[in-house]
């Protein structure tokens, strides 16, 4: 075959031409040939078997169902509308619900005749829905040709509206399969090939379009899986190597006095084994030659700033200045108080750095910092201003990472000529299959234990129905001394609705709360951050006994003497969320509770994700559900999704192929690091090919 057989422009293949051409480009990225080989089916349609409306289970499962709609009606909510028809067969009912495209469906679907409709099965509340399904008329699907296993293939309604139906994009894979002969180059090596019994690229490529059977499907899924998680893997764990050859760190061989002197004398409990397991993976990492790239992850309460804050001594041991950057003012002032109370008497010069410290303070400080008499500087981002120089800054630690972009943690690196060590610290945890793909040229810590003697926070589910329960309870718990914290929600595309529904809130807690007898402090986005500082003051001074706020106050917040938190439609909040506002209360002695509020009508996976808060308190666990949920992509948001960006495997069904991917990709590095091996050379052109481009698959073949 022409070496550059796959890179040739679509329009040369026969059946797609200039206009069909456009449309494959912007609604799936297609442009040459080798983009089309590599559009996956979603699914495949087993269109031997249809069901009965009676028949349908909530198992998520894609079914077949023959039937007619016989009403369709626009539904208005208040995020937004929905297209809803009534679909009926001889055994009952169902909905079939769009939340996009009404135009075009509203003008192409035909009412009393029918259908056969194809797709996943949810239900709410007594009712079978099925979201956006596939539809064919019936005249129609009897014509079409029968195959038991039909690739599905990804597809937009301005693809359908353009004609290129599943079918026809059938067609044209057919198309490009008679003009390569279906002969494609091979990309693994021939022992990783034969260890892993792996079909080959070509046998693979042809069953993942034309399956023959059960049977060579599931061979060509797992080889294709495994080459796209391989990939994946040879990438970071490269990158990874690359920074530990390449990028001297500044080695922190000595335990001084400082470290020691803190550690005999002013620890004010034991630590934790998994804190002692993280400082000592830290040192290691810290006593070698390279550079430390670390995560150290740790549910919220876990005792992170105390790892933080050992780690800072060590560099101080060694002469270096270290610095920690928070977030937000009220965050980094609260680590800054919080340090200064552990270091008690020791000799220790620390300084708090934020957008309002004032001018004179700041000149005095930039010039400790350049002479090398400040220790250890805390702040916001106010920290990463070039005019902010160190004398020798040694390591560099980011509480909250998600917080901060990849952009400014290496604007980092640039404060010296060597780069500081870094740590990065998250309270958000991330399950370990997903830290392994995001995070692969990273090292990563856990702190998978809470201190001694903390009492669970209690959390209960409650319906709006209830509220003047909980409001006494509230009160109950004022009487007592306690504070409360009550949060609304906040999504940017309704977001006048949410103030609408945040300021009702207010005004309904401050009718049943009455001044003078209760104080309310409440806190938003749309305030001006003076504002906010002020009212977050008052709460945190225990001046007002509730506070009242959108989803600003997430992040790491320290008020002990809070034991109650309730969350306003607790439903439309994802896990990682309501376990991050769970966080805010259980930090004192008492016993503390979450209520999550919510009304009658609840999705599946609504109840699913209460569920899962009323029963655990373990952030990995809750991760772990939340991934199952929404996927990947969704949990880590875009900016980090770049490597997620997967066509066939799946990092949460795949778990097994991804570790085998990555010991393969780990041994294949240590036994030939430069891939020069003879046998080894596919495997080096794939690679080259994909390191100049950014997608993967565009460049494995
Ligand atoms: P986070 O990981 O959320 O940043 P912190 O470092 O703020 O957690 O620690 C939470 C609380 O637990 C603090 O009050 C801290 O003093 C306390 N703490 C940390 N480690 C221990 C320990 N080993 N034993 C007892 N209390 C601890
Ligand atoms: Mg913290």
């Amino acid at each position: 075959m022409n070496p550059n057989f796959l890179q040739t422009p679509i329009p040369y293949l026969k059946g797609v031409g200039p206009n069909r051409a456009d449309t494959l480009k912007a609604e799936l990225g297609i442009e040459t040939y080798r983009d089309l080989l590599h559009l996956f089916p979603n699914r495949y349609l087993d269109r031997t078997q249809y069901y009965k409306i009676a028949q349908l289970q909530p198992s998520g499962a894609d079914v077949q169902v023959v039937g007619k709609i016989i009403h369709l009606k626009t539904v208005e909510q208040k995020r937004g509308k929905r297209l809803v028809a009534t679909f009926v067969d001889e055994t009952g009912q169902m909905e079939l619900v769009w939340f996009r495209g009404h135009k075009w469906i509203r003008e192409n679907l035909k009412i009393n005749e029918p259908y056969v409709v194809f797709g996943r099965i949810s239900k709410y509340g007594n009712t079978f829905s099925m979201p956006h399904p596939e539809m064919e008329l019936l005249s129609e699907h009897q014509q079409g040709v029968k195959i038991a296993m039909q690739p599905i293939y990804p597809s937009t309604e301005k693809l359908m509206a353009k004609g290129i139906t599943n079918r026809v994009v059938g067609k044209m894979m057919q198309q490009l399969f008679i003009e390569s002969k279906g002969q494609f180059p091979e990309s693994l090596s021939n022992s990783i090939l034969e260890e892993l019994r792996l079909i080959s690229k070509s046998e693979a490529l042809f069953n993942i379009h034309f399956p023959k059977n059960q049977d060579l499907l599931a061979k060509a899924q797992f080889r294709l899986k495994f080459e796209e998680l391989f990939y994946v893997q040879l990438q970071l764990i490269s990158k990874k190597l690359l920074r530990k050859q390449k990028i001297k760190g500044m080695p922190f061989e000595a335990v001084g006095e400082k470290f020691t002197g803190f550690f005999e004398n002013h620890l004010p409990f034991q630590l934790t084994k998994a804190q002692k397991r993280v400082i000592k993976e830290i040192r290691n990492d810290l006593g070698s030659n390279a550079q430390m790239n670390r995560l150290l992850q740790g549910d919220v309460g876990s005792g992170k700033t105390i790892v933080a804050l050992m780690c800072m001594l060590l560099a101080i041991d060694n002469g270096f200045q270290a610095c920690l950057m928070a977030p937000t003012e009220i965050l980094a002032s609260q680590h800054y108080t919080g340090l200064k109370e552990l270091l008690g008497n020791m000799d220790v010069k620390m300084a708090l750095l934020t957008g309002s410290t004032k001018k004179s303070e700041r000149t005095l400080l930039h010039n400790q910092l350049e002479n090398g008499n400040l220790n250890i500087l805390v702040g916001t981002h106010a920290v990463l201003e070039d005019k902010v120089q160190f004398k020798n800054l040694g390591l560099a630690i980011v509480d909250e990472q998600h917080r901060f972009g990849v952009a400014q943690r290496s604007k980092l690196w640039h404060k010296n000529e060597i780069p500081p060590h870094v740590l990065v610290m998250t309270a958000t945890p991330i399950p370990r299959t997903l830290a392994m793909s995001l995070y692969g040229d990273l090292d990563v810590s856990v702190i998978d234990e809470l201190p001694p003697g903390r009492k669970a926070i209690k959390t209960v589910h409650r319906f709006d129905s209830n509220r003047l329960k909980v409001f006494r309870f509230i009160k109950d718990e004022i009487t007592k001394g306690r504070q409360i914290y009550v949060v609304y929600p906040l999504i940017q595309e309704s977001e006048a609705l949410d103030y609408k529904d945040l300021m009702d809130g207010y005004e309904s807690i401050i009718r049943d709360f009455p001044q003078p007898e209760y104080q309310i402090s409440i806190v938003h986005g749309k305030m001006k951050p003076a504002d906010k500082d002020y009212e977050m003051e008052r709460f945190v001074k225990g001046e007002t006994q509730i506070m009242v706020a959108t989803t600003v106050i997430e992040v790491g917040v320290n008020v002990p003497n809070a034991s109650v938190m309730i969350i306003e439609s607790a439903e439309r909040f994802g896990l990682s969320q309501l376990h991050q506002l769970r966080g805010r209360v259980g930090r004192g002695a008492e016993q503390s509770f979450c209520i999550l509020m919510t009304g009658h009508k609840l999705s599946e996976e609504a109840k699913t994700r209460l569920q899962t808060m009323v029963r655990t308190n373990d952030g990995f666990e809750i991760a772990e559900v939340d991934l199952k949920l929404r996927g990947p992509g969704d949990l880590m948001g875009t900016q980090q999704s770049g490597m997620l960006n997967l066509k066939i495997a799946d990092i949460v069904k795949d778990n097994q192929i991804l570790k085998t991917a990555r010991y393969h990709a780990i041994q294949l590095l240590k036994e030939d690091p430069r891939l020069e091996k003879e046998e080894n050379i596919p495997i080096r052109k794939a690679y080259s090919r994909m390191m100049q481009n950014k997608t993967i698959w565009n460049y494995i073949s």
